[in-house]
């Protein structure tokens, strides 16, 4: 429906009442001005006839040429046809024309009024004269005779008068309709402004703005709807604030759940889902949400157990492996909604990743597995020994001896695993920040040369050189035991590993203002597939060969986590037969 505005209804409904009103006046006074002239004219005729007749009868011209001639004075002097007829409609004299070429005048309607009832007008076209006439006859005596007379005037003159009255009415009428019409415009604009101030008041409103108020208007009503207006803003704007802040707390406590959570409705539609479920089934939450569950995550296991959930009371759970974006075990609880009255409720999904637990498990139990076995050869060996010893070998000096040795050299193999468990655990400790890591900024040649000062030992008895590069010397930030502990485990693997009367070089550098020291021997080097593994617990390439140079496989993972606390990197590159180079970056 087309709208329009408040003010052009009222002036327009106003106006159009207005016009009508002063219309209807108009016509009823120019009826009523007519009506009025008219009776008026036939009246001033009625006393013309009388004057006719007076004058007729005083004069005494009955006869009918005289009758003619007197007509026709009295005519000229008052502009006015005088008509005598008889009884029998027959024209006796006429001011204007010669009654002997007249017609019977029995028919004329003013001629029947007057004989039936002493008077009677018409006004008609006159075919004599040829133009509108008015006539007013009236029964009369002449003498002895009965004649009517009848007077009669052109109604030009009298109509051109009226017109020129309703013009006059007419143009009166526009003007006070014009005035009206203004006056009518200020007064709707009075009374429909203040409902504009209050109307841009609501939209105000409803753009959200509630502190700007409505004015009072001066007029009751208008004053105490924008009241009540102003009273419904407040409550708005405190009921969205109450709303927008639990909505806040629920945004901050749903995207700050490390589990993910998934709000259904009672068709099985999302309602909501927070961040990181959206990771877990990689959805975009935006395009997700209003669609069917089984439509956005196409897993059988989850909808089904959507399925579910919607068909029990009860809170349902189980275990579930997704795959996209990537794998991913998940445990799912279900329950469904309180439901409102009338309305079946919807369904809250939570979903716990048991990924990294699960594997944080396995890698436990792979450890514990590990730490069993490389502990058990050793204590087999000594149980083995310590029997053949109580069997009898005791008596055996030679082997007594040979056996003892062995057990010390187990033993010992044994303690080196301890302490190295002990290290690691200690270390992972540190790494996980519950203990302070004691940094301090040492100069990076410095500690090169305590590396190369703890291993010197072992290279001389391999009569290995080792060599110090300083092609960068600067400070960085270390806890020193530390890092000689890691820079230690290189440089012994790299005497370890290499051959007798071999060289290794220890380099301190810089790339893009990072500290780099560089352990690079040319013992056996490490096969390519090799080379990601050799960092974990107890991995070794060659377990005999490390057992023999004393190794327990924790020395690098030892490395790793040094490095790691660090915020530093450590990584090697390696050619099989020729040589490998350990690197370990410090943090900028
Ligand atoms: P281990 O105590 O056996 O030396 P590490 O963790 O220190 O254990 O090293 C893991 C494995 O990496 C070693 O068993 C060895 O096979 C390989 N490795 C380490 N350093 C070198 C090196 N400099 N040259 C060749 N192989 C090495």
């Amino acid at each position: 429906m087309k709208k329009h505005k408040l003010v052009v209804r009222l002036f327009s409904l106003y106006i159009l009442l207005t016009a009508a009103a002063i219309l209807l006046i108009v016509v009823f006074a120019s009826q009523a001005v007519e009506r009025f002239y008219f009776s008026q004219k036939i009246e001033d005729m009625r006393v013309r006839s009388i004057l006719v007749e007076q004058t007729l009868l005083q004069s005494g011209a009955a006869g009918s040429a005289s009758l003619q001639q007197r007509s026709t004075d009295l005519g000229s002097t008052t502009y006015t046809r005088i008509t005598i007829i008889d009884m029998a409609g027959q024209v006796l004299a006429d001011s204007q024309e010669d009654p002997a070429t007249m017609d019977l005048h029995n028919d004329r309607p003013e001629f029947i009024k007057a004989v039936s009832s002493g008077e009677g007008h018409d006004e008609r076209w006159s075919y004599t004269l040829e133009q509108d006439y008015l006539y007013y006859a009236r029964l009369s005596k002449l003498g002895t005779r009965q004649v009517v007379v009848r007077v009669s005037l052109p109604t030009l003159d009298l109509h051109t008068a009226l017109q020129s009255i309703k013009m006059q009415i007419s143009f009166i009428a526009v003007l006070v309709i014009l005035l009206i019409a203004a006056l009518n415009w200020y007064v709707s604009r009075i009374i429909t402004r203040p409902i504009q101030v209050m109307e841009t008041g609501a939209r105000r409103f409803a753009r959200g703005k509630f502190k700007s108020k409505l004015p009072e208007s001066d007029i009751f009503e208008l004053g105490s709807l924008a009241r009540s207006l102003n009273h419904m803003a407040d409550q708005i704007y405190d009921r969205i604030r109450v709303v927008t802040q639990q909505k806040n707390e629920q945004i901050a406590i749903l995207t700050s759940m490390t589990e993910g959570v998934l709000a259904l409705d009672a068709n099985g539609r999302l309602l909501a889902v927070n961040r990181s479920a959206a990771l877990m089934f990689g959805l975009k939450p935006i395009q997700a949400k209003g669609r069917p569950i089984h439509e956005i995550i196409r897993h059988v296991g989850l909808n089904d157990f959507v399925t579910a959930v919607f068909e029990h009371k009860k809170r349902q759970e189980c275990r579930i492996t997704v795959f996209q974006p990537e794998e991913r075990i998940l445990n799912v609880i279900g329950s469904r909604m309180p439901s409102k009255k009338g309305a079946s409720g919807g369904a809250v999904i939570v979903l716990t990743d048991l990924t990294r637990i699960q594997k944080l498990e396995g890698v436990r139990r792979e450890f514990v597995a590990n730490v069993s076995h490389e502990l058990k050869t050793p204590i087999t060996a000594i149980q083995g020994y310590v029997e053949t010893l109580q069997d009898g070998a005791m008596q055996d000096p030679k082997h007594a001896k040979r056996f003892l040795e062995i057990i010390a050299k187990h033993s010992d193999r044994l303690g080196q695993i301890v302490d190295d468990l002990l290290e690691l655990s200690r270390i992972e400790e540190l790494s996980m920040g519950d203990e302070d890591a004691n940094f301090e900024n040492i100069m990076i040649s410095d500690l090169m040369a305590a590396t190369i000062q703890n291993c010197q030992v072992a290279a001389d008895l391999k009569t290995i050189k080792i060599h110090q590069e300083v092609e960068w010397d600067g400070q960085v930030l270390v806890n020193p035991k530390l890092m000689a502990h890691a820079l230690g485990n290189l440089l012994d693997n790299a005497i370890k590993y290499s051959e007798a009367a071999s060289q290794i070089v220890i380099r301190c550098r810089s790339e893009k203002k990072r500290g780099i020291i560089e352990i690079i021997d040319r013992g056996p080097g490490i096969e390519a597939e090799q080379l990601p593994r050799i960092f974990e617990r107890f991995y070794r390439i060659d377990k005999g060969r490390s057992r023999d140079v004393g190794g327990t496989g924790l020395g690098l993972a030892i490395v790793k986590y040094i490095v790691r606390i660090h915020g530093g990197e450590v990584d090697v590159q390696s050619t099989p037969g020729e040589g490998s180079v350990f690197r370990i970056t410090f943090s900028a």
